[in-house]
């Protein structure tokens, strides 16, 4: 699912194409991807605003219009944004189609229609997008962004410290920080080395601030890099590369970058989760609890790991990593990339032995020469 950096990058491309476009009409083709109005309601919400802001707030694309208004935009699993001319060949999977008065189209196409749009009026008196006048604010519910300025390590430590939640489930959070999913959590925790079933709890200082510091790092480094496009995920201006970058993330069965020993997936809360066991240890006050979730990689009896006293995090063979098909197809394809660059190295530098040996000779050669003609 599009997080932060994918909803970013969406953002700031759509801002190039249609800020200050003007809408003369939409349609919808699905009723559930309508968060605040009926299908044929929608046209005449919009028509005759123009689009003045293209921003984000958590994981939702969030368009200024003129009139007092914001459209929202969440795109879930498989939500897209292009802007197209009118009359481009369409496909079945367009839920919503706003049409402008320059002859373009903003199409939302959604295959699982999972995502939502929703049209919020600004509410006078709070300034705030609200469903209603008086009623609450659409982003009341959402936590603060973790790239503003504002959200500083000491903002951060004030908000962990009054929690106990598990890392990985308190990072996937919307209402305790916003824009953070599966990917950048995984990621965030590795790079922190801090286990993704680690109770808040019991972090010392030096952990929180390292958390702070790494999620922060990521989600920089992957709004540089457009995003991961990972799945469904592709922006109006085309794919981020950030998925060649990620180091846990859909990476079970293959060595830790930090330490070698292979990266492990569990499901937490029906979340695939990825870290390394030997980098990102688990406190022994959190092992009980944690026990259920990593019940399904408990060493067989007779392995090395019980051997060396049952530690649940030194566990070997293929079927403790929790690896999916998709996993297993991907390692194998990467290994099979990685020998064929080995491979590609190893001609590479066979061809420059070659050419210092040419080289080499054709001097021997020229010196020959000049001897004998110079003689
Ligand atoms: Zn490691």
């Amino acid at each position: 699912m599009p997080e932060l950096p994918e909803v970013e990058t969406v953002a700031r491309d759509l801002r190039g194409h249609v800020l200050g476009a003007e809408i003369i009409s939409a349609w919808g083709s699905w009723p559930a991807t309508l968060r605040t109005h009926p299908l044929d309601a929608i046209g005449p919400a919009l028509a005759g605003r123009r689009i003045e802001s293209v921003g984000r707030r958590g994981k939702q694309l969030v368009l200024g219009l003129s009139g007092e208004a914001i459209l929202t935009v969440h795109l879930k699993m498989t939500g897209q944004l292009f802007v197209v001319p009118r009359g481009a060949p369409a496909d079945p999977y367009v839920r919503l189609v706003i049409s402008f008065s320059d002859g373009r189209e903003l199409r939302f196409r959604d295959i699982r229609k999972f995502g939502r749009v929703g049209l919020y009026a600004i509410d006078p008196g709070t300034q705030e997008p609200v469903r209603e006048v008086g009623g609450a604010a659409v982003f009341a519910g959402t936590g603060p962004e973790p790239l503003d300025e504002a959200f500083t390590v000491r903002a951060f430590r004030s908000r962990i410290r009054s929690r106990r939640a598990r890392l990985k489930s308190l990072l996937l959070d919307q209402a305790f920080i916003a824009g953070i999913g599966n990917i950048y959590a995984d990621e965030a925790l590795w790079a922190a080395r801090l286990h993704p079933l680690r109770s808040a709890a019991t972090l010392r200082p030096a952990d929180e601030r390292r958390l702070y510091l790494e999620f922060r790092r990521i989600l920089a480094e992957a709004i540089i890099r457009r995003g991961s496009s990972i799945d469904d995920y592709t922006a109006p201006d085309g794919d981020g590369s950030m998925q060649e970058h990620l180091l846990v993330y859909q990476h079970a069965g293959e060595p830790c970058a930090r330490c070698g020993r292979l990266i492990r997936r569990v499901v937490v809360g029906g979340r695939a989760t990825h870290f390394c066991s030997w980098c990102q240890r688990l406190p022994a006050a959190d092992r009980t609890s944690a026990a259920a979730i990593l019940r399904t990689m408990t060493p067989r009896a007779g392995s090395a790991a019980v051997r060396r006293g049952g530690r649940w995090t030194e566990l070997d063979g293929d079927a403790a990593l929790g690896r999916t098909a998709d996993e297993r197809a991907r390692a194998a394809e990467r290994a099979r990339a990685r020998a064929a660059e080995r491979a590609r190295a190893g001609a590479e530098q066979a061809r420059a032995r070659a050419e210092q040996t040419r080289r080499a000779a054709a001097n021997r050669r020229a010196r020959a020469r000049d001897g004998s003609g110079g003689g």
